[in-house]
């Protein structure tokens, strides 16, 4: 099938090499969106609000007294669903880090910038929080207009300081949760409740949060999504012609004419009527095909479905859907493609859901003495001597024994009695492994030591056991 080339690559293409937030001079260009309404704005609203009580809520979430989160970079103490992780588990995070990376890979290679639109927290504050509280001081997009260009008169002034006392309240709300995700809320609240000269470093950073939280959605908005981020600038080569973004059906749309009693049947359901323009929040027209600006916010996708509705046309002029889909009059979203990446997405999930439930409770090493000969007993059995040291991960005090679980035979003598490894520490100790003359009948005899607490086996380590008394 003749595959029929999108509207971008017959137009000019002048406007993929500059910003439409910057303009000629190099001058900020400020966008007054129009107030989006539509059934996926009401969606992404009600999706917004739970990650954003989920968000606000996280960091005083206790599981067992301890955080449900806690990201401490400094302390290198971290809490991911009430389980924590040590520097010891450093192979566990790179292996999520590059589960991550190629989960992202092939995530934004099948469906394009979902999460942009819907879940990146800096499109649900500023979008779900922010604008809205613009929306209801300054009003619609004409009438924010109309504000910036009149004179500092009593209504702007009053305008200006309520909108912008409320923005600074939320980005001090925002700094106060980000920082409890990095200290902990005990520590947040001991900063509040506590002299200040105790906690100036928690203090500053938290007037510097306030400081870039206010910068950002007062100022900076869409360019944080356009300039900074990386995971944006990379969409240039995560996406290909079957990933699947809002997009304009150019195919059913062009040539676009203005609607009217003698409008030309030749031409397409595109009206021309400007409408998911004026709604997008990062001022691009998405007829121009897929943009680096464009955040997969569904502004337009409601816009152009309300003005749809009104002219008689089918819904879906702009909708989600993959370049190669529009091009082929195709209006399936779920191609074989799709349906193998996404398998694969979700064995990558399971492995590491594997790996973090099979995670252990402790971590255990076990070396032989250095400089310690193997004992041969006057019964003929033999003797080693092996350092031990087992890392606690849990938040509790654990009770800890060692069995040697191979050869059946064989006894394990603990060098002290008590084994108390506090939470969150370690303990370093001895132990003999004697096995008997029919067991030794070999150098390297593989051996199983079992690490309990209580009667619970927690670890079994592998190691060797030397028989030869001549090392
Ligand atoms: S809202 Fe729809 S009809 Fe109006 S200009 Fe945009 S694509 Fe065309
Ligand atoms: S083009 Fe549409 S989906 Fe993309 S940012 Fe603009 S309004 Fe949102």
């Amino acid at each position: 099938m003749a595959v029929q080339e999108p509207l971008v690559t017959k137009t000019d293409k002048t406007f993929r090499d500059s910003l439409s937030s910057v303009d000629d001079k190099g001058e900020r260009v400020f966008f007054h969106p129009k107030k989006p309404k539509g059934r996926f704005y009401n969606a992404r609203k009600i999706l917004s609000y739970f990650l954003l009580a989920l968000m606000f809520a996280g960091p005083h979430i206790r599981v067992n007294g301890h955080p449900f989160m806690l990201f401490n970079i400094l302390e290198r103490e971290f809490i991911l669903f009430g389980v924590a992780f040590w520097p010891q588990d450093f192979k566990l995070l790179v292996l999520g880090f590059i589960t991550l990376v190629v989960f992202i890979v092939l995530f934004t290679a099948v469906y394009g910038r979902l999460f942009c639109g819907w879940i990146c927290p800096q499109t649900i504050f500023m979008e779900m929080l922010f604008r809205r509280i613009e929306y209801a001081i300054d009003g619609d997009y004409q009438a924010q207009k109309k504000l910036v260009a009149a004179p500092w008169n009593g209504e702007k002034i009053r305008k200006r300081a309520l909108k912008f006392s409320l923005f600074f309240g939320i980005s001090f709300l925002i700094a106060n949760t980000f920082l409890a995700y990095l200290i902990g809320s005990d520590e947040l609240f001991k900063m509040i409740s506590e002299p200040l000269t105790n906690h100036i470093g928690s203090f500053i950073a938290l007037v510097l949060f306030t400081g870039v939280f206010f910068f950002v959605f007062w100022w900076f908005r869409e360019q944080a999504c356009t300039i900074v981020c990386p995971y944006g600038r990379l969409q240039g080569v995560l996406l290909d012609k079957n990933s699947i973004n809002v997009a304009y059906d150019w195919v059913r749309g062009e040539p676009r004419g203005k609607h009217g009693r003698n409008r030309d049947e030749n031409l397409g359901d595109c009206i021309d009527c400007n409408q998911c323009v004026v709604v997008c929040p990062t001022g691009i027209d998405i007829r121009n095909g897929t943009q680096l600006e464009c955040v997969n916010c569904t502004a337009c996708i409601d816009a152009c479905d309300e003005v749809m509705d009104k002219v008689g046309k089918p819904r879906g002029l702009i909708r989600y859907a993959s370049e190669n889909g529009i091009a082929s009059k195709m209006r399936q979203v779920i191609t074989p493609r799709i349906v193998a990446y996404s398998l694969l997405l979700t064995a990558l999930l399971g492995l590491f859901s594997y790996l973090l439930t099979t995670r252990t409770t402790t971590e255990t090493s076990i070396l032989r003495a250095r400089g310690q000969l193997t004992m041969v007993q006057a019964d003929g059995s033999v003797k080693n001597l092996y350092m031990v040291k087992t890392i606690n991960k849990s938040f509790d005090e654990l009770q800890i024994t060692y069995r040697l679980k191979t050869p059946a035979e064989g006894t394990l003598q603990l060098v002290g009695q008590n084994f108390l490894v506090p939470p969150q520490g370690y303990r370093e100790g001895a132990f003999f492994v004697i096995l008997t003359a029919r067991q030794s009948n070999q150098k390297l005899v593989p051996i199983a030591i079992e690490v309990l607490h209580g009667d619970e086996v927690l670890e079994t380590i592998k190691t060797t056991f030397n028989t030869s008394s001549s090392n």
